[in-house]
């Protein structure tokens, strides 16, 4: 680490290694425990808005809580997104039953991931709500490392791991 590291703060543009736990009404429901720290471009709406705009001004080593709401977050339920839809267009191996996530096709060919609410005699009532849409989300971060984005990681908007450009 260099001596300007330390003075470096969030900011647009700049490629962040963020600790996280999240939790929703108390319980913990994800963290970066197993799988290290989340790498992400700041400012290109890589991560969630509510999350995103409260990390700047942020340094190396520093801790904060984060409260999120739904508004920035993943959104109200919509009850728009809680469809019927015809028992004939689920292909006869897939065991319909509450409560499972499915992926399914719209009618522009565009999958999208569902949980069945209730299955009726013709049709499966399904949720394609966000899982965490409505929920107030509980971040602790701490701000792990760093750097400034390159030229080809900006051009894409996102990052790219060491060896590993797309
Ligand atoms: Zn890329």
């Amino acid at each position: 680490m260099s001596a300007d590291n330390k003075t470096k703060v969030v900011a647009d543009d700049m490629v962040i290694s963020l600790d996280y736990t999240l939790s929703v009404d108390g319980e913990v429901l994800d963290s970066s425990e197993d799988e290290g720290p989340i790498v992400f471009l700041q400012g290109h709406g890589n991560i969630i808005p509510g999350l995103e705009k409260e990390l700047v001004g942020l340094a190396v080593g520093e801790n904060k809580e984060v409260t999120v709401t739904p508004k920035d977050g993943y959104g109200e339920q919509d009850s728009e997104e809680i469809k019927d839809i015809p028992l004939s267009e689920f292909p006869e191996e897939i065991p319909l039953k509450d409560g499972i996530e499915l992926k399914v096709k719209d009618d522009e060919g565009v999958e999208m991931y569902g949980k069945i609410v209730s299955v009726g005699e013709e049709t499966v009532e399904m949720d394609f709500n966000h899982p965490l849409a409505g929920k107030t989300l509980q971040f602790s971060v701490k701000l792990i490392e760093l750097r400034d984005a390159t030229q080809e990681e900006l051009a894409h908007g996102h990052v790219h791991s060491p060896g590993h450009a797309h």
